[in-house]
């Protein structure tokens, strides 16, 4: 049984949600990590967590593409009101195709190390995104993170790869690693040891023209099989065994 370590499977997002939930763990799914972009989203996450509490599990974060639409101080208020049902801080970090402006780049870093700061006081891990911006997330992290990290969907060149590893990090491949070459890179250079999948449903589709769903994470684990010549029984086991310690669930 698999694990999905990283979607977005909630209203409005996706609006039959429940539906789509249920249908992934009936179609052997073990768990979803569901992970919140704004503060406008933990309510829904909440709800769902208490309707499958051993089945979905919540990280609250501060999506880096539109951070400055969102109250980041609710979000803090929030994510410590609701500590106990959350399993990471995220996704936060850094994302330079969206954000684009040199001024607002600034003041996303700043908010993505006061949201790693938050985090290390708080004891929870962290779920980072990056988007052009792979290396300087590293090293922000680097510096700053004193909690386990999950970076998910992770597209970084080899050297920000090694640098993560040596830091123990935990690199999730998305299934569009089915498609996309740069998953297939990262898929090579990362040891299944610091290894989790993840769909990031509804979004990077394993299957062009369709949405993504959690139940599609197999995709994922099929192809890192293939690329590293493994039995896909052995990836799965260590995928899922690597998810379960990193979100203690
Ligand atoms: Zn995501």
């Amino acid at each position: 049984m698999v694990i999905d370590a990283h979607a977005h499977v909630f209203k409005p997002l996706v609006k039959n949600d429940i539906e789509v939930l249920e249908d992934s763990r009936k179609n052997g799914v073990e768990a979803v990590v569901n992970s919140a972009d704004s503060p406008k989203e933990y309510n829904r996450l909440l709800k769902q967590h208490e309707m499958f509490p051993d089945f979905l599990f919540v990280t609250f974060g501060f999506g880096p593409s539109r951070f400055y639409e969102y109250d980041l101080e609710r979000a803090k208020k929030l994510i410590i009101e609701h500590k106990k049902d959350l399993v990471a801080i995220g996704e936060i970090g850094l994302d330079h195709y969206w954000v684009k402006d040199s001024t607002l780049q600034k003041r996303q870093r700043e908010v993505f190390i006061e949201l790693i700061k938050f985090s290390n006081e708080l004891n929870l891990p962290l779920v980072i995104h990056s988007r052009k911006a792979e290396d300087e997330v590293v090293n922000v992290l680097s510096q700053f993170a004193e909690v386990p990290v999950l970076l998910h969907s992770f597209d970084g060149k080899p050297p920000a790869i090694k640098k993560a590893l040596d830091l123990d990090y935990y690199i999730s491949i998305p299934t569009a690693v089915v498609l996309r070459k740069n998953y297939k890179r990262v898929a090579h250079h990362t040891p299944l040891e610091n290894m989790t999948i993840e769909t990031d449903a509804p979004f990077l589709s394993p299957i062009p023209k369709e949405r993504n769903q959690p139940k599609y994470v197999i995709y994922a684990a099929k192809m890192i099989a293939e690329i590293k010549e493994l039995e896909l029984s052995e990836v799965i086991t260590q995928t899922t065994k690597n998810a379960r310690l990193f979100y203690k669930i």
